[in-house]
């Protein structure tokens, strides 16, 4: 097997010290890394680049990645999905959403997942291998250039567990700042994570001004270690305990997800259950509705459940949104498309 790096996981040093050692002029480093900026990862169209340098960029790295296999584009809503094929053939997902405050893209931190959620299309799919840096910021600058308009924010909530990823997920931090590369700033990101607690009192250590979201779902252990496996090694009570840290340490509000699912988690009684687990944390609670996906075993709360649940968390004076589902026509959420693909296979 090839032991190649994915053209964009070289930094802007990265390329001095290649240009250098293939003896091109210093200034050549600069005109690569720009075209990463651009989306650009297929030295051919390079196009101020001599014919020796493309090729030789081919020779060292891996730049047949990112083959768009399928494209859908909502009629609803404009969201746009891509599932893009990487050079070893695994699939990951990019979702592309328009809000009136600019373009979102949600970004996949994995190709598959190892947590194994029972209400999720990715975990059905299984688990193939982490990405690389290059391969998270590539799902910024692709979909860019792909629409020709600027991203705005970045949410790290698409296929796979961010923080089982998180060597990577930290260079991804670092390089997306870059001015001289996408930089957006850590405030216009948001990670998602299903509660690995040692990492997440690791990220707020590193003292970024990333958002922090975590993913719910039940507000007791039995429901959740039913519904989320990762709670049988972290129950709730020390996540919860992590989470008062996080905003304690960094002055921030944390997010909670938590996915209604009809006869499950819905009622009012667990709305309660809720409001009283998550009582005195500067927190914003924002409720989803369920993904319902060939196969699954949930449906989507009612609307009217829906409305229940939701008002009895505002009379405990909680900050609770409801999550506009997005691109509901073209299986917008995460992990369908792919495994939609690998079904029909
Ligand atoms: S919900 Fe997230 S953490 Fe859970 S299996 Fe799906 S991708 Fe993984």
């Amino acid at each position: 097997m090839s032991n190649k790096r994915f053209i964009m996981d070289n930094d802007i040093n990265d390329l001095r010290l290649w240009v250098l050692q293939r003896g091109f002029p210093s200034f050549r480093a600069k005109q690569v890394f720009d075209w990463f900026g651009k989306g650009i990862v297929d030295p051919e169209r390079m196009t101020n680049l001599p014919q020796n340098i493309r090729e030789a960029l081919r020779d060292d790295f891996i730049t047949d990645s990112f083959r768009v296999i399928d494209e859908k584009t909502s009629q609803k809503d404009g969201t746009k999905k891509w599932l893009f094929e990487l050079h070893d053939g695994h699939r990951i997902e990019t979702v592309l959403m328009r809000y009136s405050t600019g373009l979102s893209v949600c970004i996949s931190s994995q190709a598959g997942c190892k947590m194994s959620c029972s209400f999720c299309a990715s975990a059905k799919a299984g688990f193939g291998r982490d990405l690389s840096c290059g391969e998270l910021l590539a799902q910024v600058a692709i979909p860019a250039m792909l629409v020709n308009e600027r991203i705005s924010r970045v949410v790290i909530m698409g296929i796979g567990e961010p923080f089982d990823n998180f060597e990577q997920l930290k260079l991804f931090f670092k390089r997306i700042n870059d001015e001289n590369g996408l930089n957006l700033g850590a405030r216009h990101i948001t990670v998602s994570t299903c509660g690995l607690i040692p990492q997440m009192i690791e990220f707020m250590c590193i003292g970024m001004q990333v958002n922090l979201s975590v993913s719910l779902h039940a507000p007791n252990d039995t429901l959740r270690r039913q519904l989320m496996p990762i709670a049988q090694r972290y129950p709730l009570k020390e996540l919860i305990d992590a989470c008062r840290q996080y905003v304690d340490k960094t002055g921030r509000r944390i997010t909670f997800e938590y996915a209604l699912l009809s006869g499950v988690n819905d009622s009012d009684e667990q709305a309660r259950e809720l409001a009283v687990l998550l009582r005195g944390i500067h927190c914003h609670i924002n409720l989803i509705a369920a993904n319902e996906f060939p196969g699954g075993l949930y449906k989507k709360s009612s609307k009217d459940r829906v409305k229940s649940f939701m008002s009895v968390l505002e009379k405990n004076k909680m900050t609770v949104t409801l999550r506009r589902e997005m691109g509901s026509d073209i299986m917008a959420a995460c992990g369908q498309l792919r495994r939609g693909m690998q079904e029909t296979i």
